[in-house]
């Protein structure tokens, strides 16, 4: 069965493969860095992850460029409200981004071009534009892109020629449907750019790009004129995707990209999160929650990525416990001697139906459930104790195929608490945050109280610091020599 996608260009689930038959080039909407990425952007970047591994699954390479919007009018206001400059505004929102990201097990993309150190692709593109007569520029000495000189304006969104202003003109970045008028390539430097080091040389004058153009530009110079993918969330189709095609389109007159994948927001009691709306949850507020990377990543893909869903605390319990399962079977299968005949079949059904639910425009909650459907049917045959060689490598190849796209299985970090201080073990743990090494210690702290309320036969105390430790997300296991602290990942 071929390989289809949902192309917001034709608002049709259409067969999709590379241009060059080997190579997806795919360019995908980064993060505007002032301040840290919510959730929300989260789930749009989940979703571009799980493109990039199921496209890699059907056998393809994948390219993928992300940009880093590290200039705007919203970092510019943060730039001037704090004093800094852009860079200063930036560059630590950026390290949290792929802190974040990396937690998230977020794959890294090829490229992550910033649009600071890519001003001279932007100023030729505007260059291209004006002389091709499409951009021209204003009193204010900015430089505009004319919609009505590129006759396909409008075509993405199913913008109505009705609403289409021309002449009229909008210099900020972000602006709504019914307001589509003439936007900004180029803007005119103004004192507040420049107190916050952003405003460039240009020939056509000192200014800054426009949100829209960097990608463009961005896009085209590491993926050349025509990409197989563009993606992003949904809010982005209007302006920035219909601008991002204008701009290249009548630059190059080529088609820009052959499909635009764009997905669903992500909502808190039904209302888009969103920094502006003041709803957002952090990955570290996960974190500090105890909510892992791997039940993240279960609850956002179990949900298609175009429906809209809802964040809630029980919907990731649910996943925290469904991972839980997961790391149980990717335990057995490690562990077991051999599966029975069966245990093949059941592994080589589970792969035929994660590969179609992927492949039928990227169905992963399908895909999540033919992953559940093989745990189940797999722990039933490891409770049978074959000796089947060959059954158990075919399972354990399918499970590490589907984990390698879904990427669910949680990881423990665990500490054997003994009445001797072991605060310095923590240290090895590098790939812990600092609230959760000191979380760790802090839990390592409370089950020394324990032992020593236990030395002392008081059972109601210890009792009562098991649940308190329980309490913040923690897994307590007496051993012989000494509790082990768990937490999963
Ligand atoms: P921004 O940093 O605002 O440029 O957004 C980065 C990405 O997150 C874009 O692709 C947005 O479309 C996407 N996005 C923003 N809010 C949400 C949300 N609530 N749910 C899903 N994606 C979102
Ligand atoms: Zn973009």
């Amino acid at each position: 069965m071929s390989f289809r996608l949902y192309n917001t260009l034709t608002r049709s689930v259409e067969p999709f493969a590379p241009a060059d038959g080997e190579t997806v080039r795919m360019y995908t909407c980064g993060p505007t860095v002032y301040d840290p990425a919510h959730v929300g952007n989260f789930r749009t970047f989940l979703f571009n992850d799980l493109m990039r591994r199921a496209l890699r699954l059907q056998g393809w390479k994948v390219v993928q460029v992300q940009n880093l919007t590290d200039v705007d009018d919203k970092i510019i206001t943060r730039a001037a409200a704090t004093g800094k400059t852009i860079i200063e505004v930036t560059e630590p929102i950026t390290e949290i981004f792929h802190k974040d990201r990396r937690y998230l097990r977020i794959e890294d993309a090829e490229v992550y071009p910033k649009a600071t150190t890519h001003i001279p692709e932007m100023v030729a593109l505007v260059q291209t534009l004006l002389d091709k007569g499409v951009a021209y520029t204003a009193e204010d000495g900015s430089v505009y892109f004319g919609i009505d000189r590129f006759p396909a304006y409008g075509r993405l969104s199913r913008l109505d020629t009705r609403e289409i202003r021309s002449g009229a003109r909008v210099a900020q970045d972000d602006y709504s449907k019914e307001n589509a008028q003439d936007f900004a390539l180029w803007k005119a430097a103004k004192p507040e750019d420049e107190a916050a080091s952003a405003a460039w040389d240009a020939p056509f004058g000192r200014g800054r790009p426009g949100w829209h153009l960097e990608c463009s530009a961005m896009a085209m110079k590491y993926l050349g004129e025509t990409l197989d993918i563009h993606g992003g969330g949904i809010d982005l189709v209007f302006p920035h995707h219909e601008d991002e095609i204008a701009q290249s389109e009548a630059a190059t007159g080529k088609v820009f990209s052959r499909f635009w994948c764009h997905g669903e927001f992500l909502q808190i009691d039904g209302t888009k999160m969103s920094k502006r709306l003041g709803n957002i949850t952090t990955v570290k507020d996960l974190r500090e929650r105890g909510i892992s990377a791997a039940a993240l990543r279960h609850f956002v893909y179990s949900t298609h990525y175009r429906k809209q869903m809802n964040l809630s605390g029980e919907g990731l319990e649910a996943s925290l416990e469904a991972v839980r399962r997961v790391g149980e079977l990717a335990h057995r299968l490690e562990t077991a001697r051999g599966g029975t005949p069966e245990l093949a079949v059941a592994a080589r059904e589970g792969e035929a139906a994660f590969r179609a639910a992927l492949s039928d425009d990227l169905n992963a909650p399908e895909a999540v459930a033919a992953l559940f459907g093989f745990l189940q049917r797999a722990n039933a045959e490891l409770d049978r104790k074959g000796g089947d060689q060959e059954a158990l490598a075919e399972a354990r190849r399918v499970f590490l195929l589907m984990d390698g796209v879904l990427d669910i299985s949680p990881r423990v970090t665990r500490v054997l608490v003994g009445p001797d201080t072991v605060e310095p073990a923590l240290a090895a743990f590098t790939d812990l945050d600092e609230a959760e090494r000191s979380g760790f210690a802090w839990g390592v702290e409370r089950l020394q109280a324990r032992l020593a309320a236990r030395k002392a036969r008081d059972f109601a105390a210890a009792d009562a610091i098991r649940a308190e430790v329980e309490g913040r997300g923690f897994v307590v296991k007496d051993m012989p020599l000494g509790t082990q602290l768990e937490r999963w990942r």
